[in-house]
């Protein structure tokens, strides 16, 4: 399966084995095309090279810290990453390697996972599908261009790919956030339980819900064909788990794709640019770096994915420059690399919550709860455009508070078997405006090693994200307040552009060429074989986790592409 040199003309070429190239793989190699799947980085096989599962932090030499020079020298981006530890570095990209610059006064964390299997190795797996309102918010106040696309067309797409993923979460007819095709969800609390009942009362617009995920709470005779297993609630994910107990490449795609023996892959081949032949106006081929000789090779293929994450896609067509796309590949609009987006998590609110000293909890549930958007109409008397989601949960306060306390013997060990008062928290995932300034550019002369013009990022939050933060902090603050919890705070971190990990935009979508990169399906408005199907396509970013919606799109664009190819079109 995995190849180095080829002379073979692919029926398909992937670029980018995460969450999307996965999928895109699967689909064409299901249908019988003959598909080549490139990845820059490294080989991981699913169990065996989950090298942190299992390693509790008292067996690691500092307690799953990373060793502060490692860091400064490898990962001073990465290392702002919440999941980032001894257990998990090896899935985060190095920062030595990986350079890019940002615009004065501006910062970026551009967060990656350059493995085979991308992000999914390491996402949180919330999953949420979009509603019309979302595809429709451009339209209606004119920030970014209108989507080409509407729900009902990813309905049935959604259906698939949820049957397919396994996402828990439970029905509740929401207009602004439909239902997913369901697994059972994780138990809530019994403080979670109270403080629903309370907030639903005191707020009618809001709704406490279960946080809808990619885990297996109870695996389907579909899922357990995939050799996926149920999860065991020990909230170890990041590491990689050997059960395939929630969605990634190596547990659920691949052994597909791999299973109908039309897959070839290259790992450690970093895509520089596309081939592309002007006579008959389509890519021909891929031009690679080998990751670790550094010479170059290249493979042909008769349709293209680019499903290397937003900002690299878009990355590998501005270095497809040539003649006939002086300023990038597919980029005859003049919108490549504009429109950047990610999701505002900058204002949070906690509380403690009286009462509920005889209830525990056992196990590691693997994620908590959500508010959804509750501004998803819009009103001219707010002060700022589209909305926020909300994380939330509650916790005993020293069980959580204590793993970050120094301590030793006896009298500490008592103290860390009290759990403490319950906490209540909320944290805002706002939605950001698309904009044409918030944008990426190839660096002039500065490469990375594989000969690679490295990107240059200006990206901001503007005024209407900042009202957005001040109003979720505000809100969160009065909703906990209001429903009788104790020693309410609020606040507002300052973190960039990009600690949301959900870059998205630089090569959207759009019914007119000469405003979008892509058209309804993904497919380059300029080059019929070429398709991108990462979060690079999207016209706005909405309030929800978006992987979800790249599954879709991705598998919906395959479908298409497979029917334009029979028809001889591409
Ligand atoms: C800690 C964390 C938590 C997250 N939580 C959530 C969540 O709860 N819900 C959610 O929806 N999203 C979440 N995300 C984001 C999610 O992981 C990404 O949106 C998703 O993985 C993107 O899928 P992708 O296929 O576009 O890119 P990736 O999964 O990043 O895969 C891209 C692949 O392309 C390869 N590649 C890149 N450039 C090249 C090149 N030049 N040549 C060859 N290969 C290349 C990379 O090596 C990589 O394997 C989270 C991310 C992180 C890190
Ligand atoms: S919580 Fe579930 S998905 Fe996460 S590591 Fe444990 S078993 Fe696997």
């Amino acid at each position: 399966m995995y190849i180095k040199e080829s002379k073979q003309t692919y029926d398909a070429i992937v670029i980018g084995s995460g969450i999307t190239g996965g999928w895109a793989v699967k689909e064409f190699c299901e249908k019988g095309f003959k598909t080549l799947l490139i990845e820059r980085g490294r080989v991981v096989e699913h169990r065996k090279d989950y090298v942190g599962e299992g390693k509790p932090p008292w067996e690691q030499t500092l307690r799953s810290k990373v060793p502060r020079a490692e860091v400064e020298q490898q990962y001073h981006i990465q290392k702002n990453c919440y999941a980032f530890n001894d257990s998990t570095k090896h899935f985060f990209g190095n920062d030595k390697d990986l350079p890019f610059g940002t615009a004065k006064g501006t910062d970026f964390w551009w967060i990656r996972a350059n493995q085979l299997g991308g992000k999914s190795l390491l996402w949180h797996r919330f999953s949420y599908r979009w509603s019309d309102f979302d595809f429709n918010a451009n339209k209606l106040d004119g920030y970014g261009n209108d989507w080409p696309i509407r729900y009902q067309d990813l309905v049935r797409w959604y259906s698939y790919v949820e049957r397919h993923v396994g996402i828990c979460g439970q029905k509740e007819s929401l207009p602004q956030l439909p239902d997913s095709e369901f697994l059972p969800p994780f138990d809530m609390t019994a403080p979670e339980l109270y403080i629903k009942q309370q907030l639903e009362a005191a707020f009618p617009d809001r709704k406490l819900i279960h946080g809808r995920q990619a885990h297996l709470t109870k695996p389907s005779t579909h899922h357990l064909a995939q050799g996926r297993g149920q999860c065991q609630a020990r909230n170890e994910c990041q590491k990689g788990c050997s059960f395939g107990a929630y969605f990634s490449t190596q547990s659920s795609t691949l052994p597909d794709a791999a299973k109908t023996g039309n897959l070839h892959i290259a790992p450690n081949s970093v895509v520089h640019s596309l081939i592309y032949d002007a006579i008959s106006n389509r890519v021909k081929g891929v031009r690679v770096i080998d990751n670790d000789d550094l010479s170059q090779r290249e493979y042909f293929g008769k349709v293209v994915f680019l499903c290397a994450s937003t900002l690299g896609s878009t990355q590998i067509l501005l270095n497809s420059r040539n003649k006939a796309f002086p300023n990038g590949l597919a980029n005859r609009s003049g919108v490549l690399g504009h429109y950047l987006m990610d999701h505002n998590y900058n204002a949070w609110a906690r509380a403690e919550i009286p009462g509920f000293e005889d209830s525990f909890y056992s196990g590691r549930r693997p994620g908590g709860l959500y508010i959804p958007n509750f501004y998803f109409k819009p009103d001219p008397k707010r002060p700022f455009l589209r909305g926020y989601g909300m994380s939330a949960g509650a916790y005993r306060e020293d069980w959580k508070a204590l793993q970050h306390k120094d301590g030793i013997g006896v009298a500490f060990k008592q103290r860390l078997q009290k759990p403490g008062k319950w906490q209540f928290w909320l944290g805002a995932q706002g939605e950001m405006l698309p904009r044409f300034e918030n944008s990426v550019q190839l660096h002039a002369f500065k490469k990375d090693k594989w000969g690679i013009p490295q990107l240059e990022i200006n990206c901001r939050f503007s005024e209407n994200e900042r009202l957005m933060m001040l109003d979720a902090a505000e809100q969160g603050q009065a909703m906990l307040e209001k429903i009788g919890l104790e020693n309410v705070s609020s606040g507002l971190h300052d973190k960039p552009p990009g600690s949301g990990i959900h870059e998205l935009g630089t090569a959207r979508m759009g019914k007119d060429p000469k405003d979008s990169v892509l058209n309804g399906f993904n497919q380059s408005h300029d080059i019929p074989n070429l398709f991108v199907t990462d979060g690079a396509s999207f016209c706005s970013s909405a309030v929800q986790n978006p992987s979800l919606t790249f599954m879709a799109l991705t598998v919906r664009a395959v479908d298409y592409a497979a029917k334009e190819i029979a028809a001889r079109r591409i």
